[in-house]
Parts: structure tokens; sequence; C-alpha cells
């Protein structure tokens, strides 16, 4: 069989009956796609339900519980099996759902990290996810595109693609499009062919989609594990440490009641039980489970956001964020360029005052000719929309009105052209783009080559360029600084003149003085030439554009929130210094009137480096690698960095990067692979409110523990102080496990939704080397669980000693309700509870309300009397209970303003 490498275009659009103009119509790739099934990979990541229920059920606690069901069903206490086995249920129910919710929760967020791919479908170009791809499509590739399935390359414009997921080959092979008739060639030397997984480094092409899914190399190996990975974060590992403390601690203490129980003469079973009940309320098995189903929890609520969490770890680290490094333009700008000076030899235009009405978009009606003052300027517009990869397009709804499609910088000129009458349809035909030399910001430029009109006629612009005899002209666009050193000439009243001094200082000049205002500047020039070859040098200047980019009106309130919060924002920015600190200055990102250069960081080293990061807040005309270099300079200041990026060599920064932060809109696929966290709407204040969303789900992990401990504290202490005030058992095993498993688990829950505190992003970030338990947050802890467990005795052993029949259902009654009233007041944090609203939470009142009910029901029905051996309490009693709650409660609110008034104190 010839292999679709062996074959010509020809032969494999003919064989995969599609056509490369128009690609499939979309009925029939909705065939394709219900015949050959989704483009995925399968995946071996996520949880079916049945695992989930399955690791429930085996849980070593679950397990322990079993066989102490069945032990007590052998020793003829068959109420206890069959309550044992309910309260098993029970809580697998519990846990379950929980964990259900959050593996869906990571599968959404699995779906959504699939990437876009531009296809051609029915004459258009389409953007669909790459899981709807099927063979036959064409799907249009560029740098930092990720191969979206295995296809033949059947356009090449430079392209390459770096295909070491399947070779192990790291420099990116130049891709072809002829036919190669060699027989069994491997992987790696089919270069007319693309392969899922890989990635495209630069230039751009055209694949037509040969096999998708599991039918591609990749998927024969299926060795990409993509989407959002999950391992321990630094919480669930420090957790998972304590647990194991915590539940050696809890064995010995287990031992102890035990031996003092035997002591005492208590009966063996009743200890056996009582053993294995506290073992299993000790033992907080539980903490680790609970930080993943609250990240994955916080990642759901902060894709409402916009903020898509890729790796599970962020959205903890995201509250830890000291520094937010960001990219000026579409992050912190709107990235709607508009085209308003033009700056040719002797000569500016502004548009917004030669323009009635002036807006951003463009009517058929106001294109106007008469704009073309000089011939320079002419030359100027139709240059920068040739250089140009932009379309421009009717709008569907307002017939005659024209906006760009493509890069926003590039569109800007696009519809600058055309507003002066030079449509760049009509420019294209006369001028065929026959060489190019993509974009990059390194270079910070861009070439085409244009065979010149058989007839120049018609287009008396190009009479604007003198000399003109030759077959070939190039036009070169980009950065002003950068341009003019490939230049020799400057085109001045229709002469190219030599490029001296005196013309670089005031080309220099306009441009600062343009800079300075915040616009974008580039610069245009040609070169003639004989052959469709780049050659970037000896260009003629034509001349400047400026474009503005207003701040997004949303970034004001969030760089203020960041600072507020102890997060620095800073800009690194490919543009114009002047541009980049009057934008920063407008922002509030600086107060300085100079940004440090990419220049000047080359030549730095790396302990200057680290001094310069510490008070500079705005880097411009930065590589890609000088983001790497900045990372690292921050991290070993102690900083925790969030870094934003968008182009294909931002991925290394990004990976290094405590969050690295990719764009959603303008961003390239390879830079969202190395990203923890994707911006859906590209905004900077997106990053702010996922920091503070990650603090709030910090928060309430904090808050979770000091509930669950708090409750498990209180009961050892009940079990472990009655013997030695002479009392029997305090609590029965059936109790204890109804506290641990059923009353505890609601309010617990419902501490995952509670709203951020309201100094949340006032106060400074925790360092996410400080453990769970700093700022206090461990004796706060212990000593709730001693008032607790302190109250409840106290109750247990007045109601024992004045002889109360009730006394254990008392001192079973006051554990619980004290924990509602811990719940109810350690909620908000620090603040009080009055504060922000007793009922501000209504999960978690109906959580509190539902397990009073529930205990109510315990002590009151008389069936339910019958297996947890309680008994009615008179209203009196109960009140005691009732009051041993608020008790609690009141402590709680008292230790939180003592903390406040503390805190005030603090320099
Ligand atoms: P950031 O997004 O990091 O704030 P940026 O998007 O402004 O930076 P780049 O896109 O790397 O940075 O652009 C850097 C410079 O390259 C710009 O200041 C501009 O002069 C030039 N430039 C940008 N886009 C183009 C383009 N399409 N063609 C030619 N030159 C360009």
């Amino acid at each position: 069989m010839n292999h679709w490498y062996q074959k010509t275009i020809h032969e494999v659009e003919q064989e995969l009956g599609t056509s490369i103009e128009t690609g499939l119509s979309p009925s029939e790739a909705g065939q394709r796609l219900a015949r050959f099934g989704p483009n995925e990979l399968i995946d071996r990541g996520g949880k079916s339900p049945w695992k989930i229920l399955l690791e429930q059920l085996t849980g070593i606690l679950t397990i322990v519980l079993i066989v102490a069901a069945v032990i007590s069903y052998f020793l003829g206490d068959v109420k206890d099996f069959l309550v044992i086995l309910a309260i098993v249920v029970l809580n697998t129910l519990l846990g379950f759902s929980q964990e259900y919710r959050a593996e869906k929760a990571l599968a959404a967020l699995k779906k959504m990290a699939t990437p876009h791919v531009r296809v051609r479908r029915g004459g258009h170009v389409h953007e669909i996810s790459a899981r709807d791809l099927v063979p036959g499509d064409v799907v249009l590739l560029e740098a930092g595109s990720i191969v979206p399935a295995d296809g033949r390359i059947v356009e090449s414009v430079n392209l390459r693609i770096q295909e070491a997921v399947l070779t192990g080959e790291s420099e990116p092979v130049e891709k072809t499009t002829g036919a190669i008739s060699r027989d069994n060639l491997p992987v790696g030397d089919r270069r007319n062919c693309g392969f899922m997984g890989t990635l495209v480094t630069y230039g751009r092409g055209t694949l037509l989609i040969t096999s998708t899914g599991m039918q591609t190399e990749l998927g024969r190996i299926a060795e990409l594990i993509q989407g959002v990975t999950q391992e321990p974060t630094p919480m669930q590992r420090r957790l998972e440490q304590l647990a194991r403390t915590l539940a050696v601690g809890a064995l010995i203490i287990v031992v102890i009641v035990f031996v003092l129980g035997f002591l005492r003469g208590e009966e063996l079973r009743l200890l056996f039980l009582t053993a294995i009940s506290m073992a299993v309320a000790a033992v907080p098995e539980g903490l680790p489970t609970v930080v993943t189903i609250g990240l994955a929890l916080g990642a759901q609520a902060m894709l409402k956001r916009n903020a898509l969490i890729r790796k599970l770890p962020a959205v903890e680290t995201l509250g830890s964020v000291t520094v937010i490094c960001s990219d000026k333009t579409g992050t912190l700008t709107e990235n709607r360029m508009t085209v308003t000076i033009l700056d040719v030899a002797n000569h500016r235009l502004d548009l917004k005052e030669e323009v009635q009405n002036f807006s951003p978009r463009l009517r058929t009606t106001e294109a106007n000719p008469g704009l073309i003052k000089s011939r320079e300027v002419g030359l100027l517009l139709a240059a920068g929309a040739l250089c140009n990869d932009a379309l421009l397009e009717e709008d569907e709804q307002e017939p005659g009105v024209y906006h760009s499609v493509g890069d926003p910088t590039e569109g800007a000129l696009v519809i600058a052209a055309a507003r002066a009458g030079l449509w760049k349809n009509e420019l294209e035909a006369a001028l065929p783009r026959v060489a190019e030399l993509p974009f990059d910001s390194e270079r910070k430029r861009m070439t085409t080559v244009h065979r010149w009109p058989a007839q120049p006629a018609g287009l008396s612009l190009l009479e604007a360029v003198p000399g003109a005899g030759q077959p070939l002209i190039a036009f070169t666009k980009g950065a002003v600084d950068g341009i003019l050193e490939i230049c020799d000439r400057v085109l001045v009243d229709g002469q190219a003149v030599a490029l001296d001094e005196a013309w670089r200082d005031r080309i220099r000049q306009a441009n600062n003085e343009l800079a300075q205002k915040g616009m974008r500047v580039l610069g245009v020039a040609y070169r003639l030439s004989e052959q469709a070859e780049v050659q970037e040098k000896g260009l003629v200047f034509v001349g400047m554009v400026a474009m503005i980019d207003p701040a997004r009106p949303e970034v004001y309130d969030a760089v203020r929130t960041a600072k507020t919060a102890g997060v620095r924002p800073i800009m690194i920015t490919g543009d114009h210094p002047l541009t980049a600190i009057s934008i920063a200055r407008e922002l509030d990102i600086t107060r300085d009137d100079r940004a440090v250069t990419g220049q000047e960081l080359s030549v730095m080293d790396e302990a200057t480096l680290r001094e310069v990061v510490k008070t500079t807040s705005v880097f411009a005309r930065v590589s890609p690698e000088h983001k790497l270099r900045i990372v690292e300079a921050l991290q070993a200041n102690g900083e925790v960095v969030a870094m934003t990026g968008d182009g294909v060599n931002d991925a290394p920064a990004l990976k290094r990067a405590d969050i690295g932060v990719a764009m959603g809109i303008t961003g390239t696929d390879v830079t969202k692979e190395a990203a923890h966290m994707v911006l859906l709407d590209d905004n900077f204040a997106t990053i702010v409110a996922a920091v503070r969303e990650g603090r709030r789900i910090y928060d309430n992990i904090r808050k979770f523990i000091k509930y669950t401990l708090g409750s498990n504290i209180g009961e050892i202490v009940v079990m472990l102080v009655a013997p030695f005030l002479g009392m029997p058992l305090p609590l029965l095993p059936l109790q204890i496990l109804w506290i641990n498993l059923v009353t505890d688990g609601l309010p617990g829950l419902a501490l995952t939704v509670e709203k951020a505190e309201r100094n949340v992003m006032k106060r400074p970030p925790y360092h996410p080397r400080e453990g769970v338990f700093s700022r206090g947050m461990g004796r706060s802890t212990l000593l709730t669980g001693f008032i607790l467990g302190g109250v409840s005795i106290a109750v247990a052993y007045w109601a024992w000693m004045t002889g109360q029949e009730a006394w254990r259902t008392m001192a079973f009654t006051t554990l619980t309700l004290t924990q509602m009233g811990n719940v109810m007041a350690l909620r908000t944090g620090n603040e009080s509870v009055f504060r922000s609203g007793l009922f501000s939470n209504r999960w978690l009142i109906g959580a509190v309300l539902l397990t009073v009910g529930l205990q109510v029901l315990v002590v009151y029905q008389p069936f339910m009397q019958g297996i947890f051996e309680t008994e009615a309490l008179t209203l009196e009693q109960f009140g005691v209970t009732a009051a041993a709650s608020l008790l609690v409660f009141a402590f709680v609110e008292l230790e939180k303003a003592l903390f406040r008034r503390a805190d005030m104190r603090q320099p």
C-alpha cells in the first residue's frame, strides 16, 4: 500500500474526496465525524463513576468499618451491624457525590482545554474545536499551532515543525509539499506530512488531514497525556503528612482509652467498637481529598470568571502570587488598534482631524482617495496593507461597514489603507505576493516580496517609487528602530536620498514623540529586487504609521486591587519604551519615566538583574528570552511569579513561572500547552480576579481543616478526660460515627462555597512555604478543639454528677451543637460574622438546620433512640446543650476580635 507521503497532492485530494480550495462541505464533515468519531486520544486520565465508587468503598477506613460491622454481626449484635453499614453507605454517598462533582468539573475543564483550529469548509475558514476534525479537512497552520491530526502538507511557507514527541529530535523539520517516492520512510523523514501533537515553530502552511484520533501516529503510541494534569499539590502533600502524624497520635490515644476502659471493667465488645469508632473519627484521612475537591470546584468557579485552569495546583498557588508580569498589548490594552497618524518626510497627516466621525470601523462611503496628499503617503499605506496578513471583511449585520480579521496591528493598517481608497484585495491582485519572511517577536518586523504590475498605470502611487524598473518590490514593516538599521536611504519628495544622521535623528525624534503619547509606531520601507527572495538590508525608508490602542477600562481598578493585595504588576512588552511607559503611567503600574530595555537586559549579569527587578516595573523592547531571565531573577528574590505570554517563544518563560498564563484569544497552542492557566478574555483584570478566587479557596480549605480538626480534638478530649473523672464511656461507638461521618460532613461541605472575606485582597499573600497552620491557625484550631471538648465534657460531667439519666445524650448533643456554633463563627475568617451577615451563606444555614434536625430526630424519635441509645432531653436539658453551642460561637467570635486587635497593632 502506498503511503500518503508517496502521493501527489492531487492524488491525496482525490482519494480523500475533498478539495483544498473549498474543503469539505459542512454536511459531509458532519457525516464523516459520525463515521470516524471525534479526533481525540482515548482518555486515560479521568475517573469513571464506578472507579470513584470503588475507591470510596476500598478506602482503608471504610474497610475497617465494614470489618467492624461483620465482627459485630458475629458477636450477635445485628443492630450495630446494620447501623454501621448504613453509616458506611451514607458516608460513601456523600464522598461519592463530592468526588463526582469534582471529577465532572475537571472533565469540563479538559474539554475546554482542547485547542481550536482554523479549518476550511464549504469555501470559508471556520474556527472549530480540534475534536471535530475529520479526514479530508483542510487545516491552516501557523507558528505556534499544535498540529491537530495527521495529514499531508499541501502548502508550506517556510513551515517548520518540531516533532520531538514522535521522533525525539528537537531540531524543527523544514516541511515540503512534493511527493516522496521512497518506501518505508520513517516518520521523521516524511517531510511532506504533519503529525498530531507536533509543534509548528515557524512559518505557515496548510495541512490536508488524512487520519484523526487513535488512527494517528501519536494515537498509535498513545503517549501524550493531554489536558488538566493532576499531581498532588504542595498543600495536599503537607496535609497527607499531617494526616499521617495525626493518625499515629490518634491511635495512641485510642489505645489509652481502651486500656483505661478495660481497667475500669467496661464490656470488651463495647470497648472494641469504641476503639474502632474513635480511630475512624480521629484520623483525618479525608483532608487531602477535600483539598482536591476544593481546588476542582475552585477551578470551576474561576472558569466562570474567564480563567481556565489547566493544572490544578495553580488554583492553590494563585493565592500566593506576589508579582504579575503582564504583556501590554491585548492584556493591559484592548488590542483594538487604530491608525491615527501617518508620518512621511516633510509631511504628517492626522486622520482624526482629516476624517469626520472618526471610528475604528470603516464605511465604504467614507473611503476617500483625497486623503493621499502626497505620493509618499500613498506608498506608506499601500505597503502597510500589502506587507500584511490581515483581511478586510464586510459586517454581516451592517452591509457597507468593514472590519479587519487577523492581527489587530495589521488590521489597523488594512483599514487605514481602505480609508484612503486602497483596498487590500485590489492591491494584492495588482501586486501578487511571491515570497515572504513572517513577523517574529525577535526581529520585530516582517517582509513580503511582490511582483510589479505589468501596467503600473492606474496605481499611480507606485510612481512614487523612483527607478522602478525591476520586476519585484519588497516591503518591510516593523519597529522603527530596527527598520532604521536596515535602511540606507529615505524617500523624500519622490527621491531616495541618503539616510544620513540628520535624517535618522529626525525620524527617531518623530518616533519618540508619537510613542510618548502611548502610540504603537511602525516603520515602513521598501526594496527593489531581481529575485523572489527576502533580503532585509539596503532598504529605502518610506515613513511611519502610528496607532492608538487604548488601555482596558477595567485594568485601572485591577492594578489598584493588585497593589493593595501586595501583588506588584510588572509590564513586559515588545513595544517601544516610551509607548510602554506612557501606558504604564496611565494605569499607575509605575511612576517612573524610564523603562529598562531588552538591550540593557542583554548586557546585565544575574546579580544586577536581581537588583533591577526589585524596583523596575516596566520592561520594553524585550524578546521572549528576556522574559525567562526576568522570571528567574524575580524567583531568586523569593517572589511568586505569574507571567503572561502569547507567542511561540514565550513557552519556556511560562513553564518556568509559578503561574504561567496564556492568552486564550491571541495565544498560540504552544503557550497554552505550557501554561498553568489560560485567560479566555486575554484580560489582565482576569488574572487579578483569579488571584482573589485562589485566596478565597485557600481560605475556605483552611476553614474546613480548622472545622474538621476542631471536632476531632473535641471528641478525643471528651473520650480521654471522662475516665479520669471516673465516668463511664461518655459517647457510644455509633454516636461517635454519627458525629463524624454524618453531622460533621454537611456543614463542612458548605464551607467550600463560602464567599471571599472582605479583606481578601487587602492582606499580603500567603507564601507557598508558609504552612496551612500559619498565622495563628494551628493555635486557634487546638484551642477551639479544647473548648469544644471542654464544654461538652463539662455538660456531661454536670449531668452525670446530678444523676440525670440522659447525661450521655447530652454529651452527644452538646458535641454536635457546639460544632454548629463553631462553624457559624469560623466561616468568616477573622472578620466578625455579624459584619458579613449571619445568613450570607445559604448553603451553610441549610446544612446547619438539616444537621440540627437530624440530631433532634436521633434524640426524640423512638426508633432512632433505640439505635443510638439516646434518651429524649427535656426542654431544659436541650437548652443547656444549645447554650453550650452559643458559648462556643461566642468564644470563636471573641478570639477573632482579639486577633483583629492584635493585627491592627502590628506595624
Ligand atoms: P506585548 O504583547 O508583549 O506587550 P507586543 O505585542 O507589543 O508586546 P510584539 O507583538 O512582539 O510585542 O511586537 C513588538 C514590536 O514589533 C511592536 O512594537 C511593533 O513595532 C512590531 N510589530 C508588531 N506586530 C507587527 C507586525 N505584524 N508586523 C511588523 N511589525 C510588528
